[in-house]
């Protein structure tokens, strides 16, 4: 069996370099596969893991161009390994996920200091669970086209977890977390569904943003597109106006 691995090159044209590794056994994971090459034919080769285990998120990387988490993919022969997308190579399959992780930070996707203390009933609990479940293995962020126009993008598991927090009801910063997903936000989405099927923990960060943008417009914001289309609203610094709630 044959792994194509693309190797961190600095002198390459696009700064890697494909380099093909033979393995006798064709039953395994990504992950021991990877192990196999480093332990048996090439230790310089780099990449990240931890948990082996689909739990982390630390192993994700691309194969044929689609995220897959290392420990949870079966390779096949002639697999193409690339590291994430949207992030610095820091050698080899490793990147810098520092950069993506700041979102978190700029989309407020934090629970208040203060909460309400209503009597949260189970379903209510449950509505908040299936993305608290994200293992920030940056698979969405990778897969995500608009990084590719756009680097400023607030991005879909950052949206995710703003969302996770605004459907909570005993959040107490609600107006907060919405207006700050405006701008670089959920307009910018394309609604392409490239993050869906690469989420190893099954998140639909495409869904979420559908959410946050209903529950903006019943907040009264809208598409800055769409106010530019209807004639332009435009505020002072030439910005497009958002509209919203006057806080
Ligand atoms: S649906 Fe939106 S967030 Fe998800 S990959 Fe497409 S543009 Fe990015
Ligand atoms: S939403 Fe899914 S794909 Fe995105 S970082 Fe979280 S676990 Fe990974």
């Amino acid at each position: 069996m044959t792994l194509e691995v693309m190797r961190y090159c600095p002198a390459a044209p696009n700064g890697a370099q494909k380099i093909s590794y033979e393995l006798e056994d064709a039953h395994q994971t990504l992950l021991e596969a990877l192990i196999t090459i480093k332990t048996s034919l090439d230790a310089t080769l780099s990449f990240c893991s931890d948990c082996r285990s689909g739990v982390c998120g630390s192993c994700a990387m691309r194969v044929n161009g689609v995220e897959v988490l290392a420990c949870t993919y079966q390779v096949c022969d002639g697999d193409t390994i690339e590291p994430l997308r949207h992030m610095e190579v820091i050698r080899d399959l490793i990147v810098d996920s520092e950069s993506a992780l700041t979102f978190n930070k700029k989309a407020h996707a934090y629970g208040s200091v203060s909460i309400k203390t209503p009597k949260v009933t189970p379903e209510e609990e449950k509505k908040n669970e299936f993305q608290s479940a994200c293992i920030l293995c940056a698979s969405c962020y990778s897969a995500c086209p608009v990084y590719d126009v756009n680097s400023n993008f607030l991005g879909p598991f950052a949206l995710t977890r703003n969302w996770r927090y605004v459907s909570d009801v005993r959040e107490t910063e609600v107006e907060d977390k919405i207006a700050t997903v405006q701008r670089n936000g959920i307009w910018d989405c394309t609604l392409c569904n490239e993050c869906v099927p690469v989420c190893p923990v099954g998140i639909a960060p495409k869904q979420d943003i559908v959410m946050l943008r209903s529950k903006s417009g019943v907040m009264g914001y809208m598409d800055p597109s769409f106010s530019t289309n209807i004639g332009g609203n435009f505020g002072n610094d030439g910005t497009p106006d958002f509209g919203g709630p006057a806080f």
